[in-house]
């Protein structure tokens, strides 16, 4: 059989971080829970310790479960390999994933960020606290180039960004960033869509919760890079602690074979529903890459390849509207979260994008009518059904 290197996406996605089953006598990935392993040999033990606290990969003897778990270590390989990156390294969730690289770089001698607005929530109230212990900045992608310091560790952007889908030009950041590495959270693209490092990124950043689960039943996230990036990366995880469990990396590893699947479906849907929203008279725009409607759309033909199963909608009647669409739907569950199977349907301005100030949130087009619905893969009149129900409400 030719290398899975080379073969299709599709087919790597199923049988990507399996490659040892054949030697194990497995066929679906088995679950360590170790905690600890034993050392037999002290001076063997010695060396791993060192190795693996020190951001290494693999080593003679796992140690303990902190430092190195095979149930962890398969689902990365596959991550990897659909990332098309050498290494990939996964955490306890999605927001560990970023303040794990923003410890590294703060660790490396940096202390200052830029980051490129709109971002996910949860990233834009890290950055903006202060935690992480960085003075980061909020700038447009234009301005990258000119807010570059001395002390700039490193460029975060999110494309498609969340909630209102613009898109930002990866490679066009990468090259103002010059020296300095640039992180993309490409959560709402994943590998299928989109693969950030050929363009440039030297982080791809993803919250596995979101699509490569895909089913809604665990919270984690990966950083893709390279070997020497990734070894930074492990140390901070295996130092404070950040890990995802062996279960939540089988679940996330047996999300992988139907990624493709998943997200070609609900595109579709996506694109269905996109235009049939756009001709509802309770909508006053919806936005959505497949229609030509978001910030630097030109980009879904140069850098992404489609445009994702992710969309953001006005609703005319503003604030009471939303809450009554949410309260109206009987199908699609009125959740946060995206990129399960089931459709999720969320306002914004009242949960997920709560934490900026109203100066923010109107610069960055979260209206207080503004929507952000998750296709899922149910059938598509089933869903508009629904949704044409719970705008009528
Ligand atoms: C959900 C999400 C995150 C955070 O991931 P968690 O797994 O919830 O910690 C980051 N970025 C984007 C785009 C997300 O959708």
């Amino acid at each position: 059989m030719a290398t899975l290197k080379s073969l299709a996406f599709e087919t790597r996605a199923v049988h990507a971080g399996r490659e040892d089953f054949a030697r194990i006598g497995a066929h679906a990935p088995p679950i360590d829970l170790s905690t600890t392993y034993p050392v037999a040999d002290l001076d063997v033990g010695t060396a791993s310790y060192d190795a693996l606290s020190g951001g290494a990969a693999t080593a003679a003897n796992p140690i303990y479960a902190r430092l190195y778990n095979p149930t962890v270590a398969r689902v990365e390989a596959a991550l990897a390999n659909l990332e098309g990156t050498a290494a990939c390294v996964a955490f306890g969730s999605g927001m560990a994933a970023t303040n794990a690289l923003l410890t590294a770089v703060r660790a490396g001698g940096a202390g200052h960020v830029l980051a490129v607005r709109p971002l996910y929530g949860g990233t834009d109230h890290l950055l903006a606290s202060g935690l992480a212990g960085l003075d980061a900045e909020f700038v447009t992608a234009d301005e990258v180039a000119a807010r570059l310091r001395p002390e700039t560790g490193l460029v975060i952007i999110e494309t498609p960004a969340n909630p209102t889908l613009d898109l930002v030009d990866i490679a066009a950041v990468a090259v103002a960033a010059g020296k300095v590495p640039v992180m993309v959270d490409s959560t709402f693209a994943t590998p299928l869509l989109q693969q950030p490092a050929a363009l440039g990124a030297r982080y791809v950043m993803h919250s596995a919760t979101k699509f490569l689960g895909g089913h809604g039943d665990v919270i984690a996230g990966v950083i893709c890079c390279s070997e020497a990036d990734a070894q930074p990366l492990r140390q901070v995880r295996a130092i404070t602690g950040a890990l995802l469990h062996p279960l939540g990396a089988y679940l996330l590893h047996q999300g992988l074979p139907t990624l493709p699947l998943r997200v070609e479906r609900a595109q579709a849907n996506a694109g269905i529903l996109a235009e049939r929203l756009s001709a509802h008279r309770a909508v006053a725009r919806v936005y959505w890459p497949g229609l030509g409607t978001v910030r630097n759309n030109h980009l879904l033909d140069t850098q992404m390849r489609g445009p994702g199963a992710l969309m953001s909608f006005d609703l005319r009647g503003g604030h009471a509207a939303g809450a009554a669409a949410m309260a109206a739907v009987r199908l699609i569950t009125p959740a946060v979260s995206l990129g399960s199977v089931d459709s999720l349907i969320q306002h914004p301005a009242a949960l997920t994008h709560r934490a900026l100030d109203e100066a923010t949130r109107a610069a960055t087009g979260i209206t207080p009518g503004l929507m952000r619905l998750s296709v899922g893969i149910e059938n598509v009149e089933d869903l508009w059904a629904d949704l044409a129900q719970a705008l009528e409400a």
